[in-house]
């Protein structure tokens, strides 16, 4: 494909996120038999936008950032979809994010299309003040292109619920009104959603029920390591313990902690609450990430970054189950290792969906002023958790696909008859 947009161009080491998409979508393409240039529209970002950042540190000093956000597809809805502040954010990824974020939205059938946005920044490296100031700079810039209607925000990687509420302040201040549903993953103080700050990990946990159960486990039967204890990690770790699984190890990005009888979650949680980072922390012994990856647990669960399931470490995973609570944890050379050696893997766009469900919630709650109780959000978030697996799951079975291309299948399917339906204007 020689247009830039969709040009991927990084054959060597570790392949981007954004080659790992495009041959996502390659495959569910050629399973649904699409034309070439139906497949060119699907992979192609439908607006991209970049801007400088200019920051002016607390010493006075001046620094630049460059931001992102990419609008995929808005086939059947506003784009949706986090914002990412990391060190090693580029374009690609953010476009790679966005795609997924696409099929994600259409596979647990909520109206959105997909939307990503990121910061080259290491947000560690800054104070409050800073970080706020950055926030409010690139949200103005990008104010042209966002709005409930039109792009809807999230938190991601490096950002949190403090973020959307600058970002939804801003967006605000500048029209003269409050906007609420401009972003979601917000304090509840302004219009977030009860749930939301642990909807992602709730749904890993119901993608991980749901899985075991077609071969007849359950999760109090299994032990599971957990890689990465941020927002989507801890939570979900904790959940898993809470419903009875031994959770043998965790990890942060300094390196993890294994605990062969069980970790105490529930002390990890404070220990990390107090500062401490996973590796610190006393109750096992200290593991690397790769060797968390490698233990010989049932359950896996990769909840930090891309691409740390390529062939080499994929070829060394013991569990019998990958649940996908990072997106695109797994490379296309990884998840053919996995394949091949018999690991149902659950693929992010369906593993990880809860957080952009509970989203959802939120969203339509901010439209109608109205807002739910916590069981409410937890019962609809279940039911959407276990209709889309059962669907991906019954269509995998069906048509002897994987969990990935099944799911990819069905998201990808919905977003060309969106836009098939709708016809090309001119
Ligand atoms: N950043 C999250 C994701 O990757 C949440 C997106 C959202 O809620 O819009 O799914």
């Amino acid at each position: 494909m020689p247009d830039e947009r969709t040009s991927v161009t990084t054959p060597d080491a570790a392949p981007s996120p954004l080659l790992t998409a495009h041959a996502q979508l390659a495959s569910a393409v050629e399973i649904l038999g699409y034309d070439d240039g139906l497949h060119r529209m699907l992979a192609t970002p439908r607006r991209e936008m970049n801007v400088a950042i200019p920051l002016r540190r607390d010493d006075g000093s001046i620094e630049l950032f460059s931001g992102y956000r990419v609008q995929h597809n808005i086939s059947r809805g506003p784009g949706k979809g986090g914002l990412r502040y990391s060190s090693s954010v580029d374009v690609d990824e953010v476009r790679a994010l966005a795609m997924w974020m696409t099929w994600k939205c259409a596979v647990v059938d909520v109206p959105y299309g997909g939307a990503k946005g990121g910061v080259t920044i290491d947000p560690t490296r800054y104070s409050t003040a800073e970080l706020e100031r950055v926030t409010r700079r690139y949200t103005s810039e990008i104010s042209p292109i966002i709005g409930p209607e039109r792009d809807i925000m999230a938190p991601d990687i490096g950002t949190n619920e403090q973020t959307m509420a600058w970002v939804m302040d801003t967006y605000s201040v500048n029209r003269g009104y409050t906007i609420a549903a401009v972003t979601t993953g917000k304090p509840l103080a302004v219009g977030g959603s009860l749930g939301r700050a642990t909807a992602t990990s709730q749904g890993v946990v119901h993608a991980a029920a749901a899985a075991l159960a077609d071969a007849g486990v359950r999760l109090d039967e299994v032990s599971a390591a957990v890689q990465g204890f941020g927002k989507v990690g801890s939570h979900a770790a904790r959940l898993l313990h809470e419903a009875g699984t031994k959770v043998v190890a965790v990890s942060d990005e300094h390196g993890g902690v294994h605990a062969p009888d069980g970790l105490d979650v529930v002390a990890l949680l404070a220990h990390v609450a107090d500062g401490g980072t996973v590796g610190e922390f006393e109750g096992g012994q200290a593991i690397s990430n790769t060797e968390l990856l490698a233990l010989d647990v049932d359950v896996l669960v990769p909840a930090a970054v891309e691409g740390v399931l390529d062939a080499d470490s994929a070829a060394r995973v013991k569990a019998r189950w990958v649940v996908e609570g990072a997106n695109g944890p797994t490379t296309t050379e990884g998840d053919r290792v996995l394949a091949e050696r018999g690991v149902v893997v659950v693929p992010d766009i369906l593993a990880n969906a809860g957080g952009v469900i509970v989203s959802y919630f939120e969203w339509v709650q901010a439209n109608q002023a109205y807002w739910w109780t916590e069981q409410e959000i937890a019962e609809r978030l279940e039911q959407r958790m276990a209709a889309s697996y059962g669907a991906v799951s019954s269509l995998s079975r069906r048509e002897s696909l994987s969990l990935r291309d099944a799911a990819l299948v069905i998201g990808v399917r919905r977003v060309a008859e969106a836009h098939q339906i709708r016809g090309l204007y001119p």
